[in-house]
C-alpha cells in the first residue's frame, strides 16, 4: 500500500484505493498501545466519494463503543453545523486522526499519530475530496504540518497540493468554550459559499 504525501504535486486524482481496501490492511491493528485498550477501532463514515471531508481528533467513548466517528454529543453538534455549509451527513465523509480512544480520552502522543496517521492518507487519497476540514489542533496541525493553533488558522482557506483545508474549532471544544461557537459557524458559512462558488465539475461522482 502506498503512502500519500498530502502537500504533493497531483491534480489528478491517483490510482484508486477503496477504503474497504484500506479498512482491510488495518484489520485488528496493534501498531500502537491504544489497539489493546479499544473497544472498537473506529474508522470513519460517509460519502466515499465526498467533496468535503471532515478530520477529528480521535474517538471518544461513545465512538469507541459505536465504532463509529461523531456520535453521541460532538455528533449532534455537528450534525446541526453542517447545515450552515448547505451539508447533510451522507454527504461528507469523516474521520480522525487516530482510529482508537486513548484511555480517559487523554491526548494523542506523538507515537500514536505516527502510527495511525498512514492510515488517515490512505483514506484522504481514496476519497480525493476538494475541501479538507480539520477540526481543532491534531487535524490542522496534522493536515497542514504546522505548530501553529487553531484560534491562529481558523477563518480562512489555506492549501496544500491538491486540497483546500478549513482549520475550525472542534464541535466539542464549543461544550466547554462557548464564545468559540459563533466562529464555528461563521466558518461553516464560510464553507458553503466556497462550495457555492466552486460546483463540482461536470462528470464527477459526488
Ligand atoms: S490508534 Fe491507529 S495505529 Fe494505534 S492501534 Fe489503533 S488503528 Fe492501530
Amino acid at each position: 500500500m502506498g503512502v500519500m504525501h498530502i502537500p504533493g504535486h497531483e491534480h489528478q486524482k491517483p490510482r484508486e484505493v477503496t477504503l474497504e481496501e484500506i479498512r482491510d490492511v488495518l484489520g485488528n491493528c496493534q501498531l500502537c498501545p491504544l489497539g489493546q485498550t479499544r473497544t472498537n477501532l473506529v474508522f470513519g463514515v460517509g460519502n466515499p466519494h465526498a467533496r468535503v471531508m471532515f478530520i477529528g481528533e480521535g474517538p471518544g467513548r461513545n465512538e469507541d463503543l459505536q465504532g463509529e466517528p461523531f456520535v453521541g454529543a460532538a455528533g449532534q453538534k455537528l450534525n446541526g453545523l453542517l447545515g450552515l455549509a448547505g451539508l447533510r451527513r451522507e454527504d461528507i465523509y469523516i474521520a480522525n486522526v487516530i482510529k482508537c480512544r486513548p484511555p480517559s480520552n487523554r491526548n494523542p502522543r506523538p507515537e500514536e499519530i505516527e502510527a495511525c496517521s498512514p492510515f488517515l492518507r490512505e483514506q484522504i487519497r481514496s476519497i480525493w475530496p476538494d475541501v479538507i476540514v480539520c477540526l481543532g489542533n491534531f487535524a490542522t496541525q496534522f493536515v497542514l504540518r504546522t505548530e501553529q493553533g487553531v484560534t491562529k488558522l481558523r477563518g480562512r482557506f489555506h492549501q496544500t497540493g491538491h486540497f483546500v483545508v478549513m482549520p475550525t474549532f472542534h464541535p466539542a471544544a464549543t461544550i466547554y468554550h462557548q464564545d468559540w461557537l459563533p466562529l464555528l459557524e461563521a466558518d461553516m458559512r464560510m464553507l458553503g459559499q466556497w462550495l457555492a462558488e466552486h460546483p463540482a465539475e461536470a462528470g464527477e461522482v459526488r
